[in-house]
């Protein structure tokens, strides 16, 4: 006899634990289904953190913020193609996500800022550590405190319908069983499609040979599975790339880097744009420059408020000197061009004003302190903006618009709330604020 649930969430990332805890917590059977041998998905290598305009943090920290202002910026960094109705949704929701968080004792309760935004409401642990691993190390203990049902190893093959509804799924694990799990409804939650080089060149061609911050289970199945029974998708042509990724590990540097008070220096060891800009202008400027890599620069100072610095420190990508001299020595870049450089931007952190490039935030301190730090970094494939539609109930729209019953959607695996470009932690609340509600409504969907 298969087994039986009210809800089955696909996806072990943030979207997926969020919407499995809070369909537990709206009393619905709850079952997890993870394809890789890990929970997490891509969620666990988040770095920033989580956006949100008008919390209780912020105010606790005095910071004046709007959520017109939160929904204005997402707007304009996201080329004005982001889905009016589920960006409303989503700033609106943003308070109550972080306050979710925190009576689960997932407390984001320090505040940064990211490219494109003008105040800090960047919210991360208060330790400054990266939010990835803190969000689902607290979401997987509240897992555990509710007993949920999760099964690793196992992908889901295909979506079974009945009368025009979700009625189950077919899955198979690592050994190559299948195996039939009935359910009312289902959340998916399955993230992008960042890792699915074939998938990522099909919609932009001029991405191949780009590498990706993602991990592999980032394929973009879910999209497929969705597809199949009937749901529409939009804007698979949007795929963003971070500018500082470090090239022979793939590895992230965080925005909270650069938020922090780092700069971006060509190997002539001049800057050559405003590092606080959106993330797709960022990473255009790069692949601008004759040699097509840039070096994330910063100091002391910087590498104390952020945590994972010490991380990439210890995974040996981070050239450091005692001095700018020697540091613009081993970087193999014009001494002189450097040490102009450094002085010339401390110039405009101390008068504010960033007379060359504009840069108007996270000018927080002159650059002077040592130890001095660099990394050569370039773009890599970093998010997918595109994919499943969804109503602002989450509920997922066929290519007519119309609801397939007992399907919800949340994550990255939907498309249309970051538009052309997604702006940094804004990855973190999507997950939060479309998890949680899919979670709700799939299980008041399955008790109807
Ligand atoms: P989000 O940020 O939207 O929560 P993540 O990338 O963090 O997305 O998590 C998505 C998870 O879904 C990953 O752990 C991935 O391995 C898993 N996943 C993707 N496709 C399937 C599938 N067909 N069956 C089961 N799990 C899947």
């Amino acid at each position: 006899e298969p087994p039986r649930y009210d809800v089955v969430v696909i996806g072990s990332g943030g979207a997926g634990l969020a919407a499995a805890i809070q369909a537990s917590d709206h009393d619905a059977r709850v079952l997890i289904i993870e394809k890789m041998p890990t929970i997490g998905g891509n969620t666990i290598k988040a770095s920033v953190g989580m956006n949100a305009a008008e919390t209780r943090f912020q105010k606790l920290k005095g910071i004046a913020d709007s959520k017109e202002l939160f929904y204005q910026e997402t707007l304009k960094g996201g080329k004005h193609k982001n889905n009016p109705a589920l960006l409303h949704r989503f700033v609106e929701n943003a308070p109550e996500a972080i306050e979710w968080l925190a009576d689960r004792g997932i407390v984001l309760n320090d505040i940064t800022i990211t490219g494109g935004m003008s105040i800090d409401r960047t919210h991360r642990p208060a330790d400054r550590s990266a939010v990835g691993g803190f969000l689902i190390s607290g979401l997987v203990r509240n897992i555990n405190q509710r007993e949920i049902d999760v099964m690793m190893d196992t992908d889901v093959s295909e979506i079974l319908m009945e009368n025009g509804a979700v009625s189950g799924l077919r899955v198979v694990n690592d050994e190559n069983e299948t195996q039939t799990v009935y359910t009312k409804s289902i959340v998916m939650a399955s993230g992008g499609f960042s890792a699915n080089q074939e998938m990522v060149v099909k919609y932009r061609p001029d991405l191949a040979g780009f590498v990706t911050t993602n991990h592999p289970g980032a394929t973009g199945s879910g999209i497929a599975l969705l597809e199949h029974i009937g749901a529409g998708t939009v804007d698979m042509g949007e795929i963003q790339i971070h500018p500082t990724v470090e090239q022979t590990t793939s590895y992230l540097i965080s925005e909270a880097i650069r938020g922090g008070g780092a700069i971006l220096v060509n190997q002539k060891g001049e800057r050559f744009f405003n590092e606080m800009e959106t993330r797709d202008k960022v990473s255009a400027q790069i692949i601008g420059l004759p040699e097509k890599y840039a070096y994330i620069v910063f100091d002391e100072q910087v590498r104390m408020n952020n945590k994972a610095a010490d991380e990439y420190i210890s995974r040996g990508f981070v050239i450091s000197a005692d001095n700018p001299r020697a540091l613009a020595d081993k970087l193999g870049m014009d001494m002189h061009a450097f040490l102009a450089t450094l002085e010339r931007y401390n110039l405009f952190v101390e008068k504010q004003d960033d007379e060359d490039f504009g840069r108007k935030t996270a000018l927080r301190h002159p650059i002077n302190q040592g130890p001095f730090y660099a990394i050569r970094i370039a773009p890599g494939v970093h998010h997918t903006m595109g994919g499943v539609t969804i109503n602002t109930n989450t509920e997922v729209l066929d290519a007519n618009q119309r609801v397939i019953p007992g399907a919800y959607a949340a994550g990255e695996v939907v498309g249309g709330i970051h538009g052309g470009n997604r702006i940094g932690g804004n990855a973190v609340a999507d997950i939060i604020i479309f998890g949680t509600m899919a979670g709700r409504n799939a299980a008041s969907w399955a008790r109807r």
